[in-house]
């Protein structure tokens, strides 16, 4: 069986932070243990609070940072204790989306340069080649021609995701990692941008890991879903299963908290208290134990694992 495209296993970061002048340092649990695999054509979504892990998960996926323990693969290939080279040789697999479309893209770089600096530094290819590619993903992406000459403030914003989704594809990466790449734009255009992300994902078999704080913003591009609490997967699995019937009582409040257009889908609403704890302090047990209307007393002394349950993974004592 060949490798999954990526694949992270028990994946930790931790951070060491001051809490104040001859206080011990703290430790934050930012990221604990995720796990998961990412195939070909196939899209991941990360979804949770700001604060759950999500951006952690980000920055060691895109090689930013070293994961505290765990293990990165790509296509088999581990990314822990790689040398300069095969790190640089590992980044170029994988590839950044950023939520802001006005703060990624260099205010003094035409579109064609920003297009370029990636192929002229990463690829052999002469300057009538690279225009030449260029100009194929640019007209894939919806950009013309005439557009390569402008600069990032003449477009708007969904136009200048086109131009940041190009930029992160331009080398042909195995992966993407979108992290909230539509949450900046107005609804009628986060449609089209989404589609844009899985008619490239066709053509070119990218593997997508989507970050997003909006479970019906992902509805439609996700083949998998991972449902994050405070550093931990709470639920994960098929998309279809979960939003059939989500079980983890935080997926349920989140799905019920999401509009649904049928009426058939409208879910019993399911409200939690309280706003996510610090991660400097989590709670004892199950980290949601202090908002979970499901709760017992089991829930405030023992960490729930991530278990088998109706064909996907759950973390939670009463599922
Ligand atoms: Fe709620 Fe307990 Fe399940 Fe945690 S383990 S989600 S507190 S029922």
């Amino acid at each position: 069986m060949s490798a999954h495209l990526l694949e992270a296993v028990d994946l930790t970061r931790y951070y060491s932070v001051s809490r104040g002048f001859m206080k011990p340092k703290a430790t934050v649990k930012a990221l604990n243990g995720v796990s998961f695999t990412l195939d070909a054509r196939k899209t991941l979504a990360v979804v949770g609070e700001s604060g759950c892990g999500k951006s952690t998960l980000a920055r060691q996926l895109t090689l930013i940072e070293a994961p505290t323990s765990g293990a990165l693969r790509f296509s088999g290939d581990d990314a822990a204790g790689a040398g300069k080279e095969k790190l640089t040789r590992l980044r170029q697999q994988v590839q950044m989306v950023f939520q802001n479309p006005f703060a990624s893209l260099n205010p003094r770089k035409s579109i064609e340069a920003t297009l370029d600096e990636p192929l002229s530094i990463n690829t052999k290819l002469s300057k009538a080649e690279r225009h030449e590619r260029i100009e194929a993903l640019a007209a894939k992406v919806g950009l013309r021609p005439e557009h390569l000459r402008r600069y990032p403030h003449m477009f708007s914003g969904g136009q200048r995701q086109r131009i940041a989704i190009a930029r992160a594809m331009i080398l042909n990466p195995s992966i993407v990692v979108a992290d909230e790449p539509v949450s900046a734009l107005d609804v009628s255009i986060q449609a089209q941008i989404l589609n844009l992300f899985m008619d490239l994902q066709q053509e070119f078999g990218t593997g997508y890991v989507f970050i997003s704080h909006n479970l019906s913003v992902v509805e439609h591009v996700a083949d998998e879903l991972m449902v994050m609490y405070l550093g931990a997967a709470v639920e994960y699995g098929d998309k279809k299963t979960i939003y059939a019937r989500p079980l983890h009582p935080y997926t349920r409040a989140l799905m019920s908290a999401t509009p649904a257009l049928k009426p058939e889908d409208r879910r019993e609403r399911i409200r939690i208290h309280g706003e996510l704890p610090s991660p400097l302090n989590p709670p004892s047990g199950c980290s949601f134990h202090k908002r979970c209307p499901l709760a017992i007393e089991r829930c405030k002394v023992e960490v729930p694992r991530l278990r088998e349950v109706e064909g996907r993974q759950v973390a939670c004592h009463v599922v």
